[in-house]
């Protein structure tokens, strides 16, 4: 016997518990917007589990913050992104982000 891998993240519908068929959509959990199902018939969403799983490490990240030192590199400063945050953001080595100032004391970086 050979286990299946199974791609959920390919299932446009899934079975509801109240025996309708719930479809592919965006979900709102704990304020932020994920993937997930809503059934047709009773409207219960069903959260997809990667989602889920990065929003809890999303919001123990965002409570405690990572503190990262400024290094130089030749002329130019640089910062480090620890890999808690390249696992949750799927970033690779020659993605681009973006830098918007938002503040005299906070830098965002969109992805
Ligand atoms: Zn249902």
């Amino acid at each position: 016997m050979s286990a299946k891998q199974v791609d959920i993240n390919k299932w446009e519908e899934i079975p509801c518990e109240c025996g309708g068929m719930a479809s592919k959509s965006t979900v709102n959990y704990k304020g932020y917007e994920v993937r997930g199902w809503i059934c047709k018939k009773c409207k219960k969403e069903y959260i997809h589990p990667e989602d889920s799983l990065k929003i809890s490490k999303l919001e123990v990240l965002k409570k405690n913050g990572i503190k990262v030192k400024v290094r130089t590199v030749g002329q130019s400063l640089v910062i480090t992104l620890p890999k808690e945050l390249v696992e949750l953001y799927g970033l690779e080595k020659g993605e681009l982000v973006e830098l918007t100032p938002e503040n005299l004391n906070k830098i965002k970086i969109g992805i």
